[in-house]
């Protein structure tokens, strides 16, 4: 099913939440992230996404888990493809073995550009895609309406480490919008740690006079905490700007100690939601998060939040409607 499909069939103010996930490399560990989704998805996740490998290096496993995902765990399931340094060749085998595999959704992704010579040489006839909206249009072209198409969107603004350091999100709304007005159904967002530059970038967006779907899905991505060394290293990756209210949580003696690492972690992130559901202009009711394939961590948050904690009390419902149907 098309994720916008499932997010209009929910009550107005519903809430909900959806997972990324990434394919793991090796044999055993697709094993035991196998067992994890099947758990993960008795929270009720309205949707899942599985990461893909710039220029295509994992799509094999990437197409693999998202086919799992969609078909023997019954999830709705979004692939992200990234086009940048990627033959038409590669991207036209993961559309078709999506749509083969009853996959409705693709995140659009453009990648960041290669530093090896050897795919730099590809020709523009090969892999003719240089920014995100090449890719949303190719599918739209190629697909008309079978997919559910998202695009990425960056609060605190997109840094292109490769050409500059920069980051302004006034400077990619335009194309932000471009990409929208292309034909993207819904956005998520990178990984932010202060909640005034989603609320900003959420009220930007909607402000936009040229942009066509005014009530568009921004959905903001989130990064539980689970070690102090991932938090700061995923943060710097990801360009985010961390604010002295999150790190002063984080004292020295705290920082070497996992477990309080994470609590601390769950009430941030708890926090986080309540406030970005409260302060948005649309009331944002869903969040992404980024899993890094775990699972204690989400489980804490979502049963901890007043919101998303509706999400699993109706999905705990359902199943026990379903054991008490079954054994009538
Ligand atoms: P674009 O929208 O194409 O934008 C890239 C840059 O170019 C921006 O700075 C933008 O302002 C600028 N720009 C866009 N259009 C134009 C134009 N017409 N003229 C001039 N400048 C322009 N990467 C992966 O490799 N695999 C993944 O699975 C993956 N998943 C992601 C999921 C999410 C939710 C997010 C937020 C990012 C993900 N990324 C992933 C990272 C992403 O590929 C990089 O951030 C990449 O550098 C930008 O991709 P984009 O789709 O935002 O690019």
């Amino acid at each position: 099913m098309k994720i916008t499909d499932k997010i209009n069939a929910l009550d107005k103010d519903e809430p909900f939440f959806s997972f990324e996930f990434f394919p793991p490399k090796t044999e055993h560990g697709m094993r035991n992230l196998y067992a994890r989704l099947g758990r993960m998805s008795l929270m009720g996740p309205l949707f899942v996404t599985v990461t893909w490998g710039a220029g295509g290096t994992t799509a094999e496993k990437s197409v693999d888990l998202a086919i799992t995902c969609q078909k023997e765990l019954g999830l709705t399931t979004c692939l992200h493809l990234t086009c940048t340094n990627t033959t038409k060749k590669i991207i036209d085998k993961a559309l078709a073995s999506a749509k083969a595999a009853g996959i409705r959704n693709i995140l659009a992704l453009r990648g960041d550009p290669s530093r090896t010579s050897e795919v730099n040489k590809l020709s523009k006839e090969e892999a003719p895609f240089q920014y995100a909206v090449d890719l949303v249009k190719y599918i739209r072209e190629q697909y008309g309406d079978y997919f559910c198409i998202g695009v990425a969107g960056y609060p605190e603004g997109h840094a292109d480490g490769f050409y500059d350091e920069s980051q302004d999100p006034h400077k990619d709304m335009p194309f932000l919008v471009e990409k929208i007005n292309a034909g993207a159904d819904f956005v998520l967002t990178q990984l932010f740690f202060d909640d005034r530059s989603f609320i900003n970038f959420d009220a930007l967006l909607r402000s936009q006079a040229d942009l066509k779907n005014k009530e568009i899905p921004v959905i903001p991505g989130l990064m539980p905490i689970n070690s102090y060394d991932v938090f700061k290293r995923a943060t710097k990756l990801a360009h985010a700007t961390i604010p002295d209210s999150v790190l002063g949580r984080f004292s020295e003696e705290i920082q070497c100690d996992d477990d309080r690492v994470k609590e601390i972690g769950v009430d941030i992130m708890t926090e986080m939601i309540e406030d970005i559901h409260e302060k948005t202009s649309v009331h944002t009711r869903g969040f992404h998060f980024y899993t890094l394939n775990l699972e204690k961590s989400i489980a804490q948050i979502v049963n901890r939040s007043s919101l998303l904690s509706q999400v699993v009390d109706k999905k705990e419902r359902e199943l026990e409607e379903c054991v008490s149907d079954s054994s009538d």
